[in-house]
């Protein structure tokens, strides 16, 4: 990944430039980046889970953005609540 690249943010999955991110978390050593604090505190919160959903080998992620209805059913069919 290049530094003009975009990215997806896992916590809402909107589309983000990677430059222009303006938060990024460190996890399991990947570099995950959020496009707002509220996206970065609830990655805090349950990073694996995220970490995870980023990880899905969806077509175009990276390129496209995910509708965050995908994100929410993932998450959904793995988080307890
Ligand atoms: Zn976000």
């Amino acid at each position: 990944m290049t530094p003009s690249d975009d990215c997806i943010d896992p916590v809402c999955g909107m589309t983000i430039t990677v430059t222009q991110a303006p938060h990024q978390r460190e996890h399991a050593g990947a570099t995950y980046y959020l496009c707002s604090i509220a996206c970065a505190l609830r990655f805090d919160a349950d990073a694996d889970a995220y970490a995870t959903v980023a990880r899905l080998d969806l077509p175009g992620w990276g390129l496209t953005p995910h509708p965050p209805a995908v994100v929410e059913q993932f998450r959904s069919t793995t988080d307890p609540m």
